[in-house]
């Protein structure tokens, strides 16, 4: 069996169409939706993902605007800024990128932000009305993995799903997520007594562990979904031939440039699963499709404006 693969850039692409339909609902109205984010410092890779979340703003015709401050910036300097963002009324959602350097007590800056902007649905708040069930802004990574599940048809109710990783931002979150869709879920961490036997019995797998490879194709149940939401950077040529041994076009793009992705599933599990997300081109596009669609609702719902095209978070 070869798994269908769940395309995450195509499914960001219906995505999109369906917020611009929002967007211009909104424009009609006089409002043009905007996302500040907050980048403190140098890190490359925090000023890439920023960069791409800007790079879809201008996509799709949303305001940004991108505040740099320094990595000796203080909590309270931080937080001076929030307070200025969560008055504005032309800002829409708040991003802060994380990680914040040491001296910043990030919990408090995350707290900071109005819950009527956190887009990126890290606020306690937001976590809250999750766990309840009540509508609100979820985290991105989650809520599209949620997306991608629908989308590709995959039955939810009464579904075995194992939730491996346990984080804020996306196991949490995740695991709420798939029980409110009706799912019997089960949430595995490094503590997890046998995870193999855990993953054999579950319909739906999401890995979201940062250990690249982990789950071996043995471990997945014939056509079951599996959803790789892990991003692992692979330098080593030894582990990239044995990851990669039957799919030659990715050795060779590991070999032109000396480094490629993999997810915490291995890649031969595509010929066990029934479907399965790819790493890069999977999850990843969901995440910043979801940041732009928490931000149209931040705008809509500050507004008090339902969509007239149908809601689906
Ligand atoms: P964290 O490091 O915060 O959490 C990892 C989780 O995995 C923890 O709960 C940990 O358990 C669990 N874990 C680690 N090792 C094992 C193991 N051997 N067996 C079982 N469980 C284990 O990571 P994040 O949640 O932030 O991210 C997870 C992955 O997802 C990363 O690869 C990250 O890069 C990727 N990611 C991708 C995104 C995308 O857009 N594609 C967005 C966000 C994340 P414990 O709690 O016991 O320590």
């Amino acid at each position: 069996m070869t798994a269908r693969i769940l395309n995450g850039n195509q499914i960001r692409d219906q995505i999109y169409s369906e917020l611009q339909q929002q967007i211009e609902e909104l424009r009609g109205m006089g409002a043009r939706p905007g996302l500040a984010t907050v980048l403190v410092g140098d890190n490359p890779a925090s000023k890439i993902y920023v960069s791409s979340k800007i790079a879809a703003c201008e996509q799709l015709g949303l305001q940004s605007w991108r505040f740099t401050p320094p990595d000796t910036v203080t909590t309270r300097e931080l937080l001076a800024l929030i307070d200025d963002l969560n008055v504005r009324d032309d800002v829409d959602g708040i991003l802060v990128q994380l990680p914040l350097p040491p001296q910043v007590d990030t919990k408090k800056v995350l707290e900071a932000v109005d819950p009527a902007k956190d887009v990126d649905g890290f606020h306690p708040s937001s976590l809250g009305r999750l766990v309840s069930g009540r509508p609100g802004l979820v985290a991105c990574t989650p809520a599209g993995v949620m997306e991608i599940l629908r989308r590709s048809g995959t039955a939810l109710e009464g579904a075995n799903a194992a939730v491996l990783g346990r984080s804020d931002i996306v196991g949490k979150p995740m695991a709420l997520l798939l029980m409110h869709a009706n799912a019997t879920v089960t949430i595995c961490h490094s503590k997890t007594r046998d995870l193999p036997e855990v993953v054999r019995r579950s319909d739906i797998v999401i890995a979201a562990m940062g250990r690249a490879a982990m789950v071996l194709p043995d471990w997945i149940k014939p056509g079951a979904t599996v959803i790789d939401v892990g991003t692992n950077k692979v330098t080593d040529p030894a582990q990239a031939e044995r990851w990669f041994a039957n799919f030659p076009s990715r050795l060779e793009s590991f070999r032109a440039k000396g480094s490629t992705l993999v997810g915490d599933v291995h890649p031969d599990a595509a010929s066990v699963a029934g479907a399965i997300t790819p790493v890069p081109g999977g999850v990843g596009p969901l995440t910043i499709a979801m940041l732009m669609s928490n931000t149209v609702k931040a705008a809509r719902l500050r507004r008090d404006v339902q969509p007239a095209t149908v809601e689906k978070a």
